[in-house]
């Protein structure tokens, strides 16, 4: 459970340029916003300072994008790599020209589509932007995110938001504003509490910045849904490549991500194969020692005898399975386990983004299986 009382004391204590500070956690009800609450992350955010805040996709971790030492903090705060760029949170397809530039009918298309929603664009950036927000890029990544608190949040802090994943770098990204709270407490002066985000899974990331519109992430707007908008739509090369021969596009992508702390390996193939196979892995795992998890479907999380299994969803609903991973994987860090062996879940709206963030929390290691 968790509760609104978090309030660390004040640490006076200075390292990697953060400044320790008191963190509050407000609760804000979707449907029956707090204007006091969101008015207070507004003030916030235009003085240059950070606010965890709910989308759809997951929390963000929102600073003026405008701002260069504000957009700063973020990258103090979750430690992330410099030349990884942050996305632009907007409330209203107007304000896209402010920081867009060479937006063509395959942007309107979108945009009339998808926002608010999980799909993010990139386009060439107007000078308003500084190199501090796009990691040193000419180009810069867009969204309207659909979800109350966030739209309000982002009007009342001046109309342009940076808010990558509220997670520390490399961790999973934080689902629920307790995964905020373990990672940023002390870094951030307030975190919004909306309760468990819808989606789950970080936008869909399409390129427009290139003549052939390219998918460097995928998410909940899959490649069909863009190919049904817009026509000609290819997935960045990079992507499927795990031995790093082809660079993915987005330079966040190349990092290890959404990772748990015990060692993790996928297991591939149809489902009696797997179960058997993560069976047997489990039981050669117990007799060298080790104490092992399973993230598993519903349906077949009774068939393992391990020391902790997860159950992720249904297998034929994509999108709880979608919505739970991240929790899940943050799940396993409070268990004692060594290794973790995961069922595979690429079907449907959501696999592909699934699969994505799952191959790369495994660091791409995955064990076939003879039937599969
Ligand atoms: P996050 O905000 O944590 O979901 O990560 C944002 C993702 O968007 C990272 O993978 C970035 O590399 C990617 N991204 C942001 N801006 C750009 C850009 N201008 N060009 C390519 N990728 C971008
Ligand atoms: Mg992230």
């Amino acid at each position: 459970m968790f509760h609104t009382s978090f309030i660390l004391e004040t640490v006076k204590e200075v390292r990697y340029n953060i400044v320790y500070m008191k963190t509050e956690v407000i609760q804000v009800d979707q449907l029956h916003i707090n204007q006091e609450a969101i008015a207070k992350a507004g003030r916030i955010l235009r003085a240059g300072g950070l606010v965890a805040f709910p989308t759809e996709t997951v929390y963000g971790l929102g600073a003026n994008a405008l701002n260069e030492e504000a957009a700063a903090k973020i990258y103090a705060a979750k430690g992330r790599p410099s030349d990884n760029p942050l996305i632009v949170h907007i409330a209203s397809a107007e304000s896209l020209p402010v920081i867009a530039g060479q937006i063509d009918e395959r942007a309107r298309r979108l945009s009339e589509k998808f926002w608010p929603g999980p799909l993010t664009m990139i386009f060439q950036k107007t000078d308003a932007v500084p190199m501090g927000t796009t990691g040193g890029l000419g180009t810069v990544a867009v969204r309207m995110p659909a979800n109350n608190i966030a739209l309000g949040v982002i009007r009342a802090g001046g109309g342009f938001v940076a808010a990558p994943s509220a997670n520390t770098s490399g961790r999973p990204s934080p689902t629920l504003a307790s995964h905020v709270y373990e990672d940023l407490a002390g870094k951030v002066p307030l975190i919004l509490d909306g309760g468990p985000v819808k989606i789950g899974l970080e936008s869909t990331i399409v390129d427009l910045s290139v003549p052939v519109a390219t998918v460097l992430r995928p998410g909940a707007i899959s490649l069909p849904m863009l190919r049904e908008t817009i026509g000609e739509v290819q997935m960045d090369a990079g992507l499927g490549s795990e031995s790093g021969e082809v660079r993915p596009k987005a330079p966040g992508m190349k990092y290890r991500h959404y990772a748990p702390r015990a060692e993790l390996m996928i297991v591939s193939g149809n489902q009696r194969a797997v179960t058997r196979e993560i069976q047997r892995l489990c039981t050669e795992a117990h007799e060298q020692g080790k104490r092992v998890g399973v993230i598993a479907a519903e349906e077949s999380c009774g068939d393992y005898d391990a020391d902790c299994v997860r159950a992720v969803g249904c297998r034929a609903d994509d999108a709880a399975v979608a919505a739970h991973l991240y929790d899940v994987l943050r799940g396993f860090d409070h268990e004692q386990v060594d290794v973790i062996y995961s069922e595979s879940f690429a079907d449907g709206q959501f696999g592909q983004a699934i699969m994505n963030r799952l191959l790369k929390a495994a660091g791409h290691r995955v064990i076939g299986t003879e039937e599969g």
